[in-house]
């Protein structure tokens, strides 16, 4: 077992903030905590420390297709011309390209200090629509990429069977994503196994959306797993009118009443919601999968912050399209949309409290929550954590939640300066340590894909 302490002008525990912190590692996780002790001779010595944040749903193959929907098309552009568009780039990707990309995606989560990601991975088949000999190669590829760089992965393997409510069938462009529920389950069996060997690996899965489940398709993957069950949910308009038109209720008015949502779902975007759908969201437990740079990037329209906090709701962020992959960006596009809409400030804030606060611990905990997670820097968690720069001029003369409100809104990735994960520095002065290596052959994969 390998050991060694660590100490902190300050750091940032899920009870609050602490000065003058020691911890001790075993193996990567955190074996003590003690506060207001002074460093001991063989300590490394750092000055404030937060713990990583979770970035909860992402889709790492996305980040080869960024920047490339920015065009707009003859008539008028929305999240379905994008999906074309994303369908297309999917078509040529093999096993090997997949793991580049996500490497390459996974790096820059953590440079911008994710510490583990939620992989909401629906490309399984071949380039033909066939399952490979081995059903779990595409995730192999995820796995792989993850323990390239060194992120704590939560693998969430998607269930797709249609194309529209009611079972409709399934479109030519979405023949790699398709199975039936005994062939989805032989493929999480075999998942298994190549996820106990990832330290921290968590399993769970994510019935696409309802328009690509039945409802006994949603209850027979629900049950498939003990971890963490996550879904697409209301992200766009046209959503929500053809739930109407096929059950009468909204998309999650629809999941609320049918399938027993609690802490282990995470409702990924929820963006249109009504007032009881808020609180219902809310009393449920499940974590509301927040998108802003994604949801902003595509259209989708505004999530309900306010009134979802005022109700006790749980939040955590994702980078999800992968488009721009900056944690303290979401984090400020989440409180800065609501300013736009509501015209009014500070608004996921409690009265009196830290904006930049209440966002970080808020990602934190509801990050944790949906990714079956230990929340934040306690005794038998994982060594995850991020370490500011108390020099960057956004950050000097700060400290406790002044250093979030520093980092969030004025410093952003540049007031970073080391990303540990398991006790291992992966991010020096804002970069990862296999940046170069994994940066070129990224470079070269989409040459190749693009050319
Ligand atoms: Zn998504």
């Amino acid at each position: 077992m390998t050991r060694k302490s660590l100490h902190f002008t300050q750091m940032l525990q899920p009870g609050g903030w602490a000065d003058n912190v020691r911890i001790g590692l075993a193996d990567g996780l955190i074996a003590s905590v003690e506060s207001g002790v002074s460093a001991a001779a063989a300590d490394e010595r750092h000055g404030a420390a937060l713990p990583g944040l979770p970035n909860l749903h992402s889709h790492a193959f996305q980040r080869g297709m960024a920047g490339l929907a920015e065009v707009r098309g003859p008539s008028d552009d929305s999240f379905w011309t994008w999906r074309e568009t994303m369908y297309r780039f999917v078509e040529r990707l093999t096993p090997d390209d997949l793991q580049v990309i996500a490497a390459l995606a996974y790096v820059e989560m953590l440079e911008s200090g994710f510490t583990r990601v939620g992989e909401f991975h629906y490309l399984h088949h071949d380039r033909d629509g066939r399952a490979f000999a081995d059903p779990a190669e595409m995730s192999g590829a995820i796995v792989a990429a993850a323990g390239e760089s060194g992120i704590a992965l939560t693998h969430l393997p998607v269930f797709y069977a249609h194309s529209g409510f009611g079972g409709l069938a399934p479109g030519e462009g979405q023949r790699r994503f398709i199975h039936d529920v005994s062939g989805f389950a032989a493929m999480l069996e075999r998942l298994r196994p190549l996820l106990a060997g990832l330290p921290d690996a968590v399993l769970g899965v994510a019935p696409h959306s309802l328009r690509a489940v039945t409802p006994d398709e949603l209850a027979a993957v629900a049950g498939l797993v003990d971890g963490p069950v996550h879904i697409h949910i209301a992200e766009q308009v046209k959503e929500v009118a053809d739930c109407l038109a096929w059950s009468g209720a909204r998309p999650v008015e629809w999941l609320l009443a049918h399938a027993p949502v609690d802490r282990r779902w995470c409702l990924v975007h929820a963006t249109h919601l009504v007032d009881a759908e808020v609180r219902g969201l809310a009393a449920s437990g499940a974590v509301a999968g927040l998108c802003p740079i994604t949801e902003a990037n595509l259209g989708d329209g505004l999530f309900p912050s306010a009134a979802f906090l005022a109700a006790g709701g749980v939040f955590g962020v994702g980078s999800d399209s992968n488009v721009l992959i900056d944690a303290t960006e979401e984090l400020r596009l989440l409180e800065y949309g609501q300013r736009l809409a509501g015209r009014a400030r500070n608004v996921m804030a409690p009265a009196g409290g830290s904006t930049g606060g209440a966002l970080w611990r808020g990602a934190v905990a509801g990050g944790a929550r949906a990714l079956g997670a230990v929340e934040g820097l306690a005794v038998g968690a994982p060594a995850d954590f991020v370490t500011l720069d108390l020099a960057h001029p956004s950050l000097v003369g700060r400290s406790g939640d002044a250093l979030l409100d520093g980092l969030v809104f004025a410093a952003g990735r540049g007031g970073i300066d080391g990303v540990w994960r398991r006790g291992r520095r992966l991010v020096e002065k804002g970069r990862h340590v296999e940046r170069e290596r994994i940066a070129a052959r990224y470079r070269r994969v989409l040459a190749g894909l693009l050319g």
